[in-house]
């Protein structure tokens, strides 16, 4: 019982997330401020009052309308809210959650907030072909606080990621040099190092399935494309970071019910 509570809460914060995360993916390539300035519609302007912001409810509620010009909000933002609550909640049952433990708990949190990366990683790139370096950031900050906490309190060998995290620095520094040169990001190296960072969270094998569901995923997508003849739609450029946060996903779903099974 207190365990399909804690599933609830879980999918709850997923919805919460998912509604924070349109509005990260609107305005983090904007620069604009994501934690101080209140929601806004983006057809009149109007900022959203608290009983605005509920997921799930206040869509419903409204009848998919804003509540003051009336123009109707892409259900995109519901599916959104939706996916993400259960995003979460398949997470936290594939590493059977129990509150007694600590490590769970931690790594519970952990995987929470590097999910919450990932989505709104894909959400930039899906809608600019690019890989938001600020969020990056954000992701190495994460798995260097987890790496911490695992040499210090759960004495686990740390080297690999040592490794990892100077070759990350490395291709920090190589992206700066460039992005002094050529006045634009380099969409290769930002896309390498989102690879790194996957495969420190989730091992070299379990990188290998990321990439291989992600180049089936992008091959079955250019294979529809031809098939409906959308030539316009395929010259367009793919949004490769999309296809691996999403296969990064399933992946550490997947591989965490097979450790748990055992
Ligand atoms: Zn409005």
């Amino acid at each position: 019982m207190e365990n399909v509570i804690i599933y609830l809460i879980i999918f709850l914060i997923g919805t919460l997330f998912g509604s924070f995360s349109t509005l990260a993916v609107h305005r983090i390539p904007l620069h604009q401020d994501i934690t101080h300035k209140r929601s806004y519609c983006p057809k009149c302007n109007h900022k959203l009052g608290f009983w605005d912001m509920i997921p799930i409810l206040s869509y419903i509620a409204l009848g998919g309308k804003c509540r003051y010009c009336k123009n109707k909000i892409r259900i995109r933002y519901l599916m959104l809210e939706i996916l993400t609550g259960t995003v979460f909640l398949l997470f936290a049952i594939s590493i059977n959650i129990q509150i007694y433990n600590i490590s769970k708990i931690i790594y519970l949190m952990v995987g929470i907030l590097y999910i919450s990366g990932l989505i709104i990683i894909a959400g930039i790139d899906k809608e600019n072909i690019k890989v938001s370096k600020p969020v990056l950031v954000y992701e190495i900050t994460i798995l260097s606080a987890y790496m911490i906490y695992l040499y210090i309190l759960e004495s686990i060998n740390i080297y690999r990621y040592v490794i990892y995290l100077l070759i990350l620095l490395a291709l920090f520094i190589i992206n700066t040099v460039n992005l002094k040169k050529s006045k634009k990001e380099n969409y290769t190296i930002q896309i390498i190092i989102l690879c790194i960072i996957q495969a420190i969270f989730t091992y070299g094998y379990g990188f290998m399935m990321t990439a291989t569901i992600t180049l089936l995923s992008i091959a079955i997508t250019c294979i529809i494309r031809k098939m409906l003849k959308k030539e316009e739609q395929f010259s367009k450029k793919m949004p490769i970071a999309y296809y691996l946060c999403f296969a990064n996903i399933i992946t550490i779903i997947f591989i965490n019910t097979i450790a748990c099974r055992r």
